[in-house]
C-alpha cells in the first residue's frame, strides 16, 4: 500500500462527497427527462443500452438526456465501487498490474482502479 491512512482518509472523504454530488445529479436528469414516470425511466433506460447508436432526430433531445444520465450512472456505479474496494483493502491497487496506483492519480480520480500504463493500454 504506497498510501498512508491520512491520504487513505481523505479519498474516502472525496469519494463520499462525490457520490452525494452524482446521486442529486441522477436525480435531478431523471427529473428532467422523465418527470415522475418512473416505469418509463426503466424501460426507456433499457431500451437505450441495447441501441446505443440509435439516435432517431425526433427523439435526439431525450436521448442526450439519457447519455447524460447513464453516464453519471456509470460514474456513480464506479465511485460506489471504489468504496468497497476501499473497505477490502484493494483500494490503491491496479488491477491491470496490481501494482501501486501513485496518490497524485488517485486524488485526482478517486474512482479509478487503473494506473496510468494499464489505462493507456485501453
Ligand atoms: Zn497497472
Amino acid at each position: 500500500m504506497s498510501i498512508s491512512e491520512e491520504q487513505r482518509i481523505y479519498l474516502r472523504g472525496k469519494l463520499l462527497q462525490e457520490r452525494e454530488r452524482y446521486r442529486s445529479r441522477i436525480e435531478y436528469l431523471r427529473e428532467e427527462s422523465f418527470g415522475q414516470d418512473r416505469t418509463a425511466t426503466i424501460q426507456e433506460l433499457a431500451d437505450y443500452d441495447n441501441h446505443p447508436a440509435d439516435q432517431g432526430s425526433e427523439t435526439y433531445e431525450r436521448e442526450s438526456d439519457l447519455g447524460l444520465l447513464l453516464e453519471a450512472r456509470d460514474h456513480l456505479k464506479s465511485l460506489e465501487e471504489a468504496l468497497v474496494r476501499m473497505q477490502d483493502g484493494q483500494y490503491g491497487h491496479c488491477s491491470g498490474c496490481g501494482r501501486d496506483i501513485p496518490f497524485e492519480r488517485l486524488s485526482s480520480r478517486p474512482e479509478t482502479d487503473v494506473c496510468v500504463e494499464c489505462a493507456s493500454q485501453d
